[in-house]
């Protein structure tokens, strides 16, 4: 064959500029493109030899990726199937130009497509000025002769008789002035270690030497080659040829930077209705859970498409780590779509009821080892339960509500628990709470000599979560332990005498007013136990969670409100009655300010000017 030349197509505008603008940032998808074609022409071989269609032994089937410097040139070569004059003609000609070019078309002006994929053998125009390819057919034996094809970015191509000797195709890339980055070590190793860290064909770069010297001073050098991926990760494997060592060992091999090991794994494989492998690891969640997201790789058949996996998981679960890889979630298509799509669809409800299943199983087979992981598992179960319905369902029944204590009941047990001590005059049950067990302990030992049980519900989310299980338990109410609440649950027990009459709590409540001039502050006179605090700061609960979600959603307004609460005096105290019959005003009125203040400490709202006051006066009293 001599060499002929010929215009790719000449009724369409030239694209090649096309793409070498496309998607700028993400040039680099070029060497997956290219590696992903080495590995499909293998695996197509390896069947091929399986039925019999390729006879005798295929051998070695390395993919090698290699570098010239001098030449500028970067090649991947594949001891694959090959092509046939007419198949070069066929599918690089033809079919993989008019692919290239309806995917330009559709996508030139988006750029949220999911992992870019799909733009194959002509994004080697991205990076290069020309390309040039060498193959040779696996039916050389039938007398296939090898094949040269090389273009220049333009439409047009040349093909010649080529003199490939080895079955299988060379594809080298003359590398472009301004992408020059491509023809360093360091940058393609790290191009392959994202997206070919897996793939099923064996993959080298550059070689391995080890040098031994022996006992009689004879140096010997090893070489191997570097091969760059793991064919065979846990994922595609069956869980039943897998040890927990072995799962262990694969997230280390995905995150070798961290050092925690994951809390549980579950190994996901459906075949119908749609394809999913893949391992999903809980880590160990830290308190700063939006950090640690974007820590699923998703893949297609090995190949890595993207670590940003927002449409394809609800958000809860994209705390998970993990690989997930599935054909069927459609990837050459904008990223808004997808959420639409009827598999992302299944797959994703698929992934929330595993997930879910596995905790329960957790749960119920090995109880104390669920509840030793609570504290990292607790963040995922209740964003889990607060953001999707479907798990939130399941979630009820392992749910764990943890105590001051530290112990750990279901919300059924905990009904069960409270239930004789902690249920209010309208039969509802009252769960108390604290979100500071350190800044609320006043209160907390307040309540526990009451014998009421305290929550704790001190994370972030759990501003949330405690609206979240009032609206669905039924038939009960939740009260921070600083709460309102408190002493009307004591006022049930009603054994509690007043000593002052009504005209005694009405000039307390008086004279204390004048001295707590804010008009925020409500006063009021109770009958408690004499040995109970004598004034107590007790903020309603409602005006109290508005705050801390207005916190959380970081609406300052709210949060910069005056802190509206009510001061309760113990009538029964012995010194809110020495107010009362204290003479000089002076005196009375500092005796005020002492114990309004010892109030506010006790909640941690005494602060600046009125704490050094505060100091300042209890030194003068002793
Ligand atoms: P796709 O891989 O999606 O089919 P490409 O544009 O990447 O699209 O490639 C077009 C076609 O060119 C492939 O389907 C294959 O038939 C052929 N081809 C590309 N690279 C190789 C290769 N390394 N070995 C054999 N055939 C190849």
């Amino acid at each position: 064959m001599s060499t002929q030349t010929g215009t790719i197509r000449t009724d369409v505008e030239n694209i090649f500029p096309i793409i070498k603008k496309f998607l700028y940032s993400d040039h680099d998808i070029f060497l997956r493109e290219l590696v992903s074609n080495a590995v499909d022409a293998t695996q197509k071989l390896s069947t091929l030899s399986l039925s019999g269609v390729a006879k005798g032994d295929i051998g070695d089937t390395k993919i090698e990726i290699s570098i010239d410097e001098e030449a500028g040139t970067l090649t991947i070569s594949d001891k694959g199937i090959g092509m046939t004059n007419e198949e070069v003609d066929k599918y690089i000609n033809q079919i993989a130009f008019s692919s290239a070019q309806e995917f330009l078309d559709k996508y030139k002006d988006k750029t949220n497509i999911i992992g870019h994929f799909g733009l194959g053998f002509y994004s080697a125009f991205m990076v290069a000025d020309k390309v040039e390819i060498h193959t040779l057919s696996y039916k050389y034996k039938q007398k296939a002769k090898s094949v040269r094809w090389s273009c220049d970015g333009s439409p047009n191509y040349e093909i010649s008789t080529g003199e490939k000797k080895e079955r299988g195709t060379d594809i080298t890339l003359h590398i472009s002035e301004d992408s020059k980055e491509f023809l360093q070590k360091s940058r393609i190793e790290e191009l392959l270690n994202k997206y070919c860290r897996f793939l099923p064909v064996e993959i080298k770069f550059g070689e391995n030497e080890k040098k031994e010297t022996a006992e009689d001073g004879i140096e010997t050098v090893e070489i191997t080659d570097n091969i760059i991926n793991n064919p065979n990760p846990a994922w595609i494997k069956k869980p039943a040829d897998l040890s927990d060592e072995d799962y262990k060992n694969f997230y280390k091999e995905l995150y070798p930077h961290t050092f925690d090991e994951p809390l549980f794994w579950i190994h996901l494989n459906v075949d119908h209705p749609f394809k999913l492998t893949g391992v999903l690891y809980f880590p160990k969640i830290k308190n700063n859970f939006e950090i640690q997201k974007n820590k699923i790789g998703l893949y297609s058949n090995q190949v890595f498409v993207t670590d940003n996996v927002e449409e394809i998981v609800p958000e809860f679960l994209q705390l998970l780590h993990g690989v997930l890889d599935s054909p069927d979630i459609p990837l050459n298509v904008s990223r808004s779509y997808l959420q639409s799509d009827p598999n992302v669809k299944r797959i994703s409800s698929h992934i929330t009821k595993k997930v879910a299943s596995k905790l329960h199983d957790i749960f119920k087979e090995d109880r104390t080892n669920f509840e030793e992981k609570w504290k990292d598992i607790s963040v995922f179960v209740k964003y889990g339960m607060l953001s999707n319905e479907k798990f939130a369902d399941k979630g009820k029944s392992f749910l764990l509500l943890e105590s001051v204590d530290g112990t750990h009941s279901t919300i059924e047990e905990y009904k069960e628990k409270i239930k004789d001590l902690q249920t209010d005059k309208d039969g509802k049950l009252v769960l108390l709470y604290t979100t500071s067990p350190d800044g609320q302990h006043g209160y907390i030992s307040a309540a526990k000599d009451k014998g009421y049980d305290v929550l704790k519900m001190d994370h972030v989310l759990d501003a949330h979560f405690v609206g979240y299980l009032e609206q669905n338990i039924e038939n009960v109410s939740l009260k921070r332990v600083d709460a309102d609440i408190v002493d009307k649950l004591v006022e049930k027990d009603e054994a509690v005498e007043s000593v002052l009459s009504k005209e005694q709590e009405e000039k307390l409540v008086e004279l204390v007013k004048t001295q707590v001039a804010e008009s925020s502050v409500m006063v009021e006179v109770k009958a408690m136990a004499p040995d109970a605090m004598p004034v107590t700061i007790v903020k309603p609960e409602f005006m109290r969670r508005m705050r801390d979600m207005s916190a959380y959603n970081g609406m300052g307004h709210m949060a910069g409100m005056p802190e509206s609460y009510n001061l309760v005096l113990n009538g029964n105290h012995e010194s809110i009655q020495k107010i009362l019959d204290e003479k000089d005003s002076e005196k009375q009125t500092g005796s005020i300010k002492q114990l309004h203040d010892l109030a506010l400490l006790a909640q941690g709202m005494l602060k600046g000017e009125d704490l050094t006051n505060f100091i300042k006066r209890s030194a003068n009293l002793l």
